[in-house]
Order: C-alpha cells, then sequence, then structure tokens
C-alpha cells in the first residue's frame, strides 16, 4: 500500500487560511463594543492598502466606502445585525489612489448567550470585473429600453432599475419593492395569470416568460415582454429571480393590426359570393374558402395544391389546368369558364379569374382568385341568344328588317335585311345618315314619307306603304310600321320598327282591284250586249207583222232576226260554259278528233258572220289527215271563236285564213287575220277573263271578254296552249291553238256519222207543248202548227195531263220549271199512265247542268234540250231521230253511236 498524505484537515486554521487567500476574498472581524477591525491579507489588497495604512477601526472602515453608497452600505449592515439576518451588499470603496473598486461585502453578528451583539464577522470580495460586466450589461440594457429587476422570494423583496420604473410610468419618488406591488400595476385580466407564473417560478423554480399588459398611473396601457431566470439554493429551493421586461405595445399593435387584418380578409374572402382560392407562387393551391366544401362536398383538403381539377367537368378539366399553368408560367391574368360539380351531381358553370400578386420587388408571391357561378347568367344567355337567333331567322325567313331612328341625331341603326330591302349596300348597320335610304326611295313617294316621319313624331306611329328602287332598276313595294320610344340611355327618342316586302301583296291587291273593275265593265259590256239584238228583233217583229209573208223584206227580217238571236245565244252559251269551267263541271270527251272536221265544223258556225263582213276565209289544213284525242264539239267551239274574233275585229272585206299543221309531236291550228291586231303590251292578257282591249269595247263588236277566255281554258283541258301573235295595231292577228297528236286512226275506225240531212221532216204528228212563258209555249205552236203537226199547249202540270189525256200527244216539248207540279213530276206521272206512258217526252230547260240531265232521264224524259232551242234541234226530235243521247240532244252534230239501249226510247210510229 503506498502512503497517501493525509486528508486536508479542515478543522486545522491554516487549510482555512490557505483557501482564503486562494478564493481572493477578504475576511474581516469587527468588534463592536471596541470599534476595533482587524483585516486578512486579502482585505488589504482588495483596499489597494499594506498593512499600517489602515486604522483598524469600524469607523475608519465606513469612511473608505464611496460617499454615494456609504449611507445605503451601513444602514444594510445595522438592519442586518438588528435582525441577527446575513448582511449583503455590494458597494464601491476608495482606494487610497483615489480609485474606485466594487465589492461585495457579506457580514453576520455574533452574540453573547444573553443576545447582547459582540462582534461581526465577514468577508469582502472585488466584484469589479463582473460589476463592469453588468454595467456593460445595464448600458445595452438601457439602450435596448429593457428594465431588469432581482426578486428575492424569501424575503419577497422586488428591486428593479430606473428603466423599469420608465416601462411602468412610476413618478419620481413611487416605488415597487414587493410581488404585490408589482401585480397592482398588471392590468386586471392579466392579473391572474402573472400571480400563477409567479408561484410557479416560486414553487418549481420555473422561467418567467410572460407578455401581459400594465396601466400606467396615468392610465395608459402598455404591453411588456418580461422574462426572468430562477436562482436556488444549494437544497435546489427557488431562492431569487432576476429578469428583464421590454415594452412590446408596438409590436402588440403591429401584430393585432396584422391579424385584424388577416381576419379582416380571410372574413372578406369567406364572404365574397364565389368560391375564392389563393395559390403559392408556383400556383399550388394552399387556400380554398368554405364555400368550395360546401359548394362541391369534397373537403377542401383534397383540392389542394394541384388537384383541384378533380371536381371540374371531364370536358373541362384538360383546358382548365392547361390555362391555369399558361397563366402561371407567364405571370398572366387568368380567365376561364369551367363547369363545377355540386354536391348533388349537377355541374354548374363558373367563370374562374385569377390574378398575381406581387412582392415589392415585383415578383409574383402568391395568386388570389375566385370563381363565380354564371350558370343562371349563361342559361339566360343562351336563351336569350337563342330567342334573338329565332328572331333573326324569323325576321330573315319573313324578309323582315329591323331599324331604329334617332329623333335628334337623324342617324338610323338597321339589320342586313333592311338594307337588302332597301337595295342599299352599306359598310356599317348603324349610324347611318338619311341619304342612304331616301335616295333607294322612289321620288314620287318621298313627300309621303316625309309626312309619315313628321306625323309620326307626334302621334308616336309610323305606318306606310311606299315604293323603292333598286340600282337594278327592280321596284319593291315596303310597309314599314315602327313606334316611338325613349332612348334606353339618356334623353331623346328613338322610331323602332320593321319593314318588310309587301310587293306581292300589292300586286295581289292590285290584281283584285283590276278584277272587280273588270267585273264592272263587264255587267256593263253584258247590259249593252244582250240589250243591242232587242232593237233590231222589235222592228224585225213589226217587219214580220206588217209585212207579206215570203215577201223579201220579211225575208231579211227573219235573216236578221236569226242572227241577232244566235248573237245573243252565242254570249250566253259562252257565258254558261265559263261558269261551268270555272266550277269543274264541264267534262271534255276523249275521242279520236280529226282537225279538219273541226275547221269545218268551226267555219260552218261562222259563215253568216264571215259573210255578213264580206272577208274571203281560206283553209289552209294540211293535207295529211292530223288526229287528236279530245271533244269534237268543244274543239270547234274553240275554232269557231278564233274565225268569229277575226270576222269582228278586221274591217269588212278582210282576209281570214284557217290552216292546220304538224309540229313535232303537236298538231297546230292557226286562225290569221289582216285585222285590226293586238298591241304587243296587251298580247299577254287578252286571254284573262273579261279582257277586252281598251277602244275595241266602244266600237261594239259584240263580245264580253269572255271567248278567248273560253278558248284558252277549252284548249287547256284538251291538254293544249293557244298563243297569239300580232306585229301591232292594224297589222291583223294569228291565234295559234296547239294540241298533243293523237295516233293516226283509219276513218273506218269512226262509227259513220249519220248523214246529216237524214233530218227529214216529219209531219202529221201530236205535239203538246207545255211552257208557263205564254210566249214561248205560243210560239213554238206555231212554228210546229207551221210545220204540220197537230199542236196543243198547257200553262202549268196539271193542266198539261188534263189536255194530254184528252189529246193523247206522240211527242211532249215539256218546261221543267213549272209552277204547282215541276215538269218532272209531270213526266213521272205520263209514265204512271198506260194512256200517256207512251210519248216521247223532251225536256226544255233552262238547267243543263250534267246533274239536271240525268235527274231528267230519271224521271222518264227521252230527251233534253237546254232553252233557248234550236228549231233544228225540235226538228230532229220530231224526226225521231236517234243518233243521239239524251245527254247529247244539244249537240247533234256530233252524231255519235247510239248510247245504250234504254236510255232513248225510239219515237213512237
Ligand atoms: P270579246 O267578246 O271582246 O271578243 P274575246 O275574249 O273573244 O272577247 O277577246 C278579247 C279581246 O281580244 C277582244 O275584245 C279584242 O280586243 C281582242 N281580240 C280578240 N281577237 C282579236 C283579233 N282577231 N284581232 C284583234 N283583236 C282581237
Amino acid at each position: 500500500m503506498s502512503s497517501n498524505p493525509p486528508p486536508a484537515d479542515l478543522t486545522d486554521p491554516s487549510v482555512l487560511k490557505e483557501a482564503l487567500d486562494v478564493s481572493g476574498v477578504g475576511v474581516w472581524t469587527w468588534d463592536l463594543a471596541t470599534d476595533a477591525v482587524t483585516w486578512s491579507d486579502q482585505s488589504y489588497r482588495i483596499h489597494g492598502m499594506a498593512p499600517g495604512q489602515f486604522a483598524l477601526t469600524g469607523t475608519a472602515f465606513f469612511q473608505l466606502v464611496h460617499p454615494a453608497d456609504r449611507e445605503h452600505m451601513e444602514a444594510t449592515v445595522r438592519s442586518a445585525l438588528a435582525r441577527n439576518a446575513l448582511y449583503e451588499c455590494e458597494f464601491r470603496i476608495l482606494r487610497p489612489g483615489g480609485e474606485v473598486v466594487w465589492v461585495e461585502g457579506r457580514g453576520r453578528g455574533r452574540y453573547a448567550e444573553d443576545g447582547r451583539l459582540l462582534a461581526m464577522i465577514g468577508t469582502i470580495a472585488d466584484i469589479s470585473a463582473p460589476k463592469r460586466t453588468e454595467q456593460a450589461m445595464q448600458a445595452a440594457l438601457e439602450a435596448s429600453a429593457a428594465g431588469t429587476f432581482h426578486w428575492d422570494m424569501r424575503s419577497d423583496s422586488l428591486r428593479w432599475d430606473a428603466a423599469l420604473d420608465r416601462l411602468f410610468g412610476l413618478r419620481p419618488g413611487e416605488v415597487v419593492q414587493s410581488l404585490a406591488q408589482f401585480v397592482a400595476l398588471v392590468h386586471p385580466d392579466d392579473r391572474a395569470g402573472v400571480i400563477a407564473r409567479c408561484e410557479r417560478c416560486r414553487t418549481e423554480g420555473a422561467a418567467f416568460e410572460m407578455e401581459f399588459r400594465v396601466v400606467r398611473p396615468d392610465g395608459s396601457l402598455r404591453w411588456l415582454y418580461d422574462r426572468g431566470r430562477t436562482f436556488s439554493d444549494s437544497q435546489g429551493r427557488p431562492v431569487t429571480m432576476t429578469g428583464a421586461c421590454v415594452d412590446i405595445t408596438h409590436r402588440k399593435g403591429t401584430e393585432l393590426a396584422l391579424r385584424r387584418s388577416e381576419t379582416f380578409y380571410r372574413q372578406a374572402l369567406e364572404s365574397l359570393p364565389g368560391l375564392t382560392f389563393t395559390c403559392g407562387a408556383d400556383g399550388a393551391v394552399d387556400y380554398l374558402s368554405e364555400q368550395w366544401q360546401e359548394f362541391t362536398g369534397v373537403p377542401s383538403e383534397r383540392l389542394m395544391g394541384d388537384r383541384w381539377p378533380l371536381v371540374l367537368h371531364p370536358d373541362d378539366r384538360a383546358a382548365s389546368l392547361a390555362g391555369w399553368q399558361q397563366a402561371v408560367a407567364e405571370g398572366t391574368f387568368y380567365d376561364i369558364e369551367y363547369r363545377i360539380r355540386r354536391h348533388d351531381g349537377e355541374y354548374r358553370w363558373f367563370q374562374a379569374r385569377g390574378t398575381p400578386i406581387r412582392d415589392t420587388d415585383g415578383r409574383i408571391a402568391s395568386w388570389l382568385g375566385m370563381a363565380v357561378d354564371v350558370h343562371a347568367l349563361k342559361e339566360t344567355q343562351a336563351a336569350l341568344q337563342a330567342a334573338g337567333d329565332r328572331l333573326v331567322r324569323a325576321q330573315r325567313a319573313g324578309g323582315i328588317g329591323v331599324w331604329e331612328l334617332d329623333e335628334g341625331t337623324g342617324l338610323a341603326v338597321w339589320s342586313e335585311e333592311v338594307a337588302k330591302l332597301l337595295g342599299v349596300a352599306t359598310e356599317k348597320l348603324e349610324a347611318i345618315p338619311t341619304e342612304v335610304w331616301g335616295n333607294a326611295l322612289h321620288p314620287d313617294d318621298v313627300p309621303q314619307i316625309e309626312a309619315g316621319l313628321a306625323a309620326a313624331w307626334e302621334s308616336g306611329r309610323f305606318h306606310e306603304v311606299y315604293r323603292v328602287v333598286h340600282p337594278d332598276g327592280a321596284m319593291l313595294w315596303l310597309e314599314a310600321e315602327a313606334q316611338v320610344v325613349p332612348v334606353s340611355a339618356g334623353p331623346g327618342r328613338r322610331l323602332a320598327g320593321t319593314i318588310r316586302d309587301v310587293t306581292e301583296r300589292q300586286a295581289a291587291e292590285e290584281a283584285l282591284r283590276s278584277a272587280a273593275r273588270m267585273k264592272d265593265e263587264f255587267l256593263a259590256t253584258l247590259a249593252h250586249e244582250l240589250r243591242n239584238p232587242l232593237a233590231p228583233l222589235r222592228t224585225g217583229l213589226e217587219i214580220l207583222r206588217r209585212g207579206k209573208p215570203g215577201s223579201a223584206p220579211v225575208e231579211q227580217a227573219r235573216a236578221m232576226m236569226e242572227r241577232q238571236l244566235g248573237h245573243m245565244v252565242r254570249l250566253v252559251d259562252d257565258l254558261l260554259d265559263i261558269s261551268r269551267i270555272s266550277r269543274g263541271h264541264i267534262e271534255i270527251r276523249h275521242d279520236p278528233v280529226e282537225v279538219g272536221t273541226v275547221v269545218a265544223h268551226a267555219v260552218e258556225g261562222s259563215r253568216q258572220l264571215v259573210e255578213s263582213k264580206r272577208h274571203t276565209l281560206e283553209l289552209e289544213l294540211d293535207t295529211e289527215a292530223l288526229w287528236v284525242e279530245g271533244d269534237l264539239t268543244r274543239l270547234a267551239q274553240v275554232v269557231g271563236n278564233l274565225v268569229n274574233n277575226a270576222a269582228k275585229y278586221t274591217a269588212p272585206g278582210g282576209r281570214i285564213r284557217v290552216g292546220s299543221r304538224r309540229r313535232g309531236e303537236q298538231v297546230e291550228i292557226y286562225v290569221a287575220d289582216n285585222g285590226s291586231g293586238i298591241d304587243a303590251a296587251v298580247q299577254p292578257r287578252v286571254f284573262d277573263l273579261f279582257m277586252q282591249v281598251e277602244g275595241t269595247r266602244r266600237h261594239s263588236q259584240g263580245g264580253l271578254g269572255v271567248g278567248l277566255a273560253l278558248v284558252r281554258r277549252l284548249v287547256e283541258l284538251h291538254g293544249g296552249s293557244v298563243t297569239v301573235q300580232s306585229a301591232g295595231i292594224g297589222h291583223g292577228s294569228t291565234f295559234f291553238v296547239t294540241l298533243p297528236q293523237a295516233a293516226a286512226f283509219p276513218r273506218a275506225a269512226i262509227a259513220p256519222a249519220a248523214a246529216a240531212d237524214a233530218q227529214a221532216q216529219v209531219a202529221g204528228r201530236r205535239v203538246l207543248v207545255v211552257d208557263d212563258n205564254v210566249d214561248a209555249a205560243e210560239t213554238l205552236e206555231t212554228m210546229l202548227a207551221l210545220a204540220g203537226h197537230a199542236t196543243r199547249t198547257a200553262h202549268d202540270g196539271h193542266a198539261a195531263i188534263e189536255v194530254a189525256r184528252d189529246f193523247l200527244p206522240d211527242v211532249v216539248f215539256l218546261d221543267i220549271g213549272l209552277p204547282g207540279i215541276s215538269g218532272l213530276d209531270v213526266a213521272r206521272r205520263f209514265r204512271g199512265d198506260p194512256a200517256l206512258a207512251g210519248a216521247f217526252l223532251v225536256a226544255l230547260t233552262g238547267w243543263g247542268t250534267e246533274d239536271d240531265k240525268r235527274m231528267c232521264l230519271e224521271s222518264g224524259f227521252d230527251l233534253h234540250l237546254t232553252k233557248p232551242v234550236d228549231i233544228a234541234a225540235v226538228e230532229r226530235a220530231l224526226a225521231g231521230w236517234t243518233g243521239f243521247s239524251v245527254a247529247d240532244a244539244d249537240r247533234p252534230e256530233e252524231r255519235e253511236p247510239a248510247p245504250a239501249a234504254g236510255v232513248v226510247r225510239p219515237l213512237p210510229r
């Protein structure tokens, strides 16, 4: 074992002395009874004195204390001694050279058994080095406006510096020396917190760190930040705390303002009527307002960053994201429309906008954006657009133009249709000066429009029908309607309205007016034409009455009367035909007809007129027999009308040529004359009903303007057409009838016509004439008597039957429209009476429709003749010619084969 030196004995005074020397702490004693003082070496060193230099009395010592600290130091010492407490004090001493040294003195009293104070023992330490540091600190603290404090928890003595006094706003003289005094200055709301914290420091040795408010004695409020450190004794019990405090009122204010403004903006964002968002500089979403979640039902955190397109319509995602990325890359404003899916699954249109927020350097720091629901707006817009489109389409379809005219500026706004209707080309559709449309007006209508506009500003309404002339010379009738309306923004008025093309309507109205005019003229002409023959007829009768039968004057009169009557009959026939065709009541036959026959019949019918005017008539028929399919009678009527006209409208001694020829698949029949000719302007209209060329009417050629209309309709019924050519007034006219050619028929195929002169006169029949028109009955009776028949008359149905029972007639001419019982009933009774049933019954009637004829047949008639009856027809009936049917009785010239048996019964012999 090694022999270790024995451990230092702490009870050994030399050891203690050495330790004290090492520590640099001076030791002193002070006998209070004698005032004698002892100093250790170290004490001398601290005071900068050599032994002998110091008087070694308490009084001398106190003289060494810096005058500024002396009183406080002495008081501290005496107070400690009085309380038998530790004396502890920092103070300055003055060295003999005048140097000031900070020292810390500590000491404790020594007492006798009886408690009498004997002496005091203590230490003195040079603390100038730490003190310098502390002073530097102090200066720093003062510069930082920080205050410091030291709190002795055991004695609850609080000391703080002048800076803290200032922070607390204490007036000179006011001091804070305990925790309670400090707490009293704390804002009531923060007090509890401060107390609790101090309590923790005291009990747990915790550090103090707090922000709290103090109320200064002047009532003002300051925010302080306080930080302290707890120091514990050797047993770990917290004993003191040292700390500093700064005024943070300004920072607090800024903080508060910042918080307030942040809250304000956040609340503002949340309360906006859209879905707001913010993004970082990189465009990644870092904030979505509550409305996002509310609207989409998707938690906002799932849409952060670049995940927001998740709630967009799939069709909108790519474009929206690309647009956003582009805006972020270029730092430009973002504006796009997309659909966002609502929590219920419905997509609604939003308009999203994002704008970059730049920092002071101009760099983009973040983005602020908002998506606003524009669904309803879009729908309304779409609906409006659709409605607008419909209106425009309707206007286009209807050719309706829309316009507005400003009263103040005189400028117009219009739609494309207006420009089209007016026939003007304008670059713009607005601010159109008056001349533009004014020049389009027909000069004659300018005054009307000017007056109309002037009146419109008065009455509020504008309605005019007027003409415009297009650059190509076309003339249009336009109808403009407008209303005076206030200008939507600002003062002033406008005329707003439409125009449309009424040219067709205008033409139709004109046609109606002209038709009405023609009808009036026609009625006048008709009256004239019907009255004309009456005078010569009357004169003729007079001649017949006075003249000798068979004498030349009587014969001439008779011929004249026949002509006049024939003329009247033709007029009435034409009229009836026209009305039948108009009502669709005419039927034409579809027989093979040879054109030569047609012409022959026509010429025959017109011979009298042609001869009376001493015209020469030349036939220029094709050598080949030309066939058409149709109705011989009607075709003869067509050509006859044309020949009649040629005779009428050619001065006596004229030349008329009637011809036929083949034209490809067609057959052409022409009638040419060298008469008055027809002006080119009226040629297209001569085939219109009631159309008579102005001037010719007055020459009283005898006509109603019906003939050519009838010609055209009949030709058309045959699938053909009719045209006229004339080199003009005085140059003659040629009418061409073109008909489809039919395949040639051998003549043998046509039923042989009964010889025209087979109508041998048959005398000696017993004939009863029944007509309530006594004259009509008697003239016919006379004629029959002259022809050698036995005749009777009756004037009503009953009389007819009575007479017939007595007379037993072979043939009865029976009027249908009889008083009492009708002709139809009379016929039935005849057929029902065995004595009379065999009579040949001939209906005489003004009713000539197919229906009338059918009714006659059904009632028992054998024949139907339309009044006025052609005497030849009567004669044929009496001759018992059965070559024509009931239906064809009026058209004996057809000589068609007899219809089915039973329809016509042979005459009784
Ligand atoms: P109208 O009864 O007047 O003869 P139409 O229909 O037969 O009626 O003829 C119509 C008009 O056509 C006549 O009024 C006449 O002015 C003109 N017209 C017809 N045929 C001829 C012709 N051959 N030469 C000259 N004018 C004619």
